[in-house]
């Protein structure tokens, strides 16, 4: 049941497993979907709840975690295609390009951008500013969380603390997530 795409109507679960929680309604000793979404049982299992699947953009607010890819490098900029913002994975993002000023890239001082980012990272930022789209990445789980080789294009691995192209034996260097290479954003 977990997890299940569910349409209005749909039994969700039973009112004596579950207490009914948002977008669900209880009837009759079962539990019903109110609206379309996916089934989703709380963490200590004891209410359901259905979370509406909806095709309106997520909005974006300063404080917001979001993943995206790196597009461009400038000298003093990073442009980065956002593809959504945490929590909200299937949900579409309006605005898609952001910036990353070199000024907001760590807690420290950074002289060069390219040792820090380069084309096709994938990152986690946290929006500073919303209207204009500005990121910053200093805090330890934010940064690069996928990277690839740049001279041959194969993803590199967290060796011993640096990044190794597991191909060639590239050795490159990246403001990295410290949740790199898991796959856990
Ligand atoms: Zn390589």
């Amino acid at each position: 049941m977990e997890r299940a795409f569910v349409l209005p109507g749909d039994v969700v679960g039973s009112a004596e497993e579950y207490v009914p929680g948002d977008c669900t309604y209880a009837r009759g000793g079962i539990i019903y979907a109110s609206t379309a979404g996916v089934v989703n049982i709380d963490k200590n299992g004891k209410s359901v709840s259905v979370v509406p699947k909806t095709n309106a953009p997520a909005k974006l607010c300063q404080g917001d975690i979001v993943v995206g890819e790196v597009t461009d490098l400038k000298d003093n900029l990073v442009i980065v295609t956002l593809a959504f913002k945490k929590g909200y994975e299937d949900r579409p993002i309006s605005d898609e390009e952001a910036t990353i000023h070199i000024s907001n890239v760590r807690n420290s001082y950074v002289k060069d951008l390219r040792q820090m980012f380069s084309m096709r990272d994938i990152l986690k930022a946290k929006i500073i500013d919303e209207r204009q789209l500005r990121l910053f990445t200093g805090d330890d789980d934010l940064g690069v969380i996928k990277a690839y080789c740049n001279k041959c294009m194969t993803g590199l691995v967290l060796k011993e603390g640096k990044l190794v192209c597991p191909s060639c034996s590239n050795v490159e260097t990246r403001k990295l997530s410290a949740g790199y290479g898991t796959g856990v954003v």
